[in-house]
């Protein structure tokens, strides 16, 4: 299939894929970020089943794995992360521990009462905190545990431009109490919330992505939806550094009743 037979959709989609393809991280986070949200969680042992949701090519899975027993099971909806990721898993010799498979988090491949933790770093957005955090939950046992990162407000009020920027892309971002609330509502504990330190932002995601920009400009000269896309990953970049002092990535952990 030719480009022109793509809808915009699909063209999209591969190219987000392949843009993200060269970066570890798909979503701000840190190896340390990944083993303070893990320093909570008390419930582990050989025989546990944890999934990670939206695990991209598995940055954080690989970190969880190395610190974690049990089994992991990653699940993206796009097969070239899955691909990258039981790359990422062989090479670091965790094959039998850690798989990765084709998925969406809206219709998972466990059975009830099934998982000891489910984790998910900058993803849950893609079927909304609250939908994610009632649909997920049945999966859990009964003392397991729910661990993820989400967009949230660290203020009250805030500039117009950065509130309509994200009312624009995710409108269910809200403030920590408000996200805490809807952890508790949903059937959970809340057992932590900690906003992720500005690193995870800059040197773990946005600075690797200066160099991947300018190759992948350099790659598709003339091509309009590739400009377009890279200019809007700049812009979003702008604007954390100009606001990053009303919003960022938090990490909420709660656990299930
Ligand atoms: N957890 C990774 C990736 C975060 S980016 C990290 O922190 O680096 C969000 C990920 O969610 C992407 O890999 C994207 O492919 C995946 N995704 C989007 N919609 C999904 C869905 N419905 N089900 C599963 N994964 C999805």
């Amino acid at each position: 299939m030719n480009d022109e037979n793509k809808s915009i959709h699909e063209f999209d989609f591969e190219l987000i894929c392949e843009y993200y393809a060269n970066l570890e991280r798909q979503g701000p986070g840190s190896p340390e970020i990944t083993l303070k949200a893990l320093s909570f969680i008390d419930n582990l042992d050989d025989n546990s089943l944890i999934a990670d949701l939206g695990c991209g090519s598995g940055g954080q899975t690989m970190v969880l794995a190395q610190h974690a027993p049990g089994q992991i099971t990653g699940i993206d909806l796009f097969p070239v992360f899955i691909d990258l990721f039981n790359r990422n898993s062989r090479t670091l010799n965790l094959q039998d521990r850690v798989k990765g498979i084709v998925g969406s988090m809206d219709d998972l491949p466990f059975q009830s009462e099934e998982l000891d933790l489910l984790w998910s770093e900058g993803a849950i957005y893609n079927i909304g905190f609250e939908r994610g955090l009632n649909e997920w939950r049945k999966f859990l046992k009964p003392g397991g545990y729910v661990a993820v990162s989400e967009a949230s407000w660290f203020t009250q009020e805030r500039p117009a431009e950065i509130d309509q920027f994200w009312n624009t892309e995710y409108p269910e971002i809200d403030t920590i109490p408000n996200k805490v609330a809807q952890l508790q509502q949903a059937g959970y504990i809340p057992v932590a919330s900690f906003i992720l330190p500005e690193n995870c932002w800059t040197e773990h995601f946005y600075t690797p992505q200066v160099q991947v920009q300018k190759d992948f400009l350099e790659k598709n000269v003339g091509n309009q939806a590739v400009s377009e896309f890279i200019a809007n990953q700049r812009h979003e970049a702008q604007l954390y550094e100009s606001y990053k002092k009303y919003y960022g990535y938090v990490f909420y952990v709660g656990k299930k009743i």
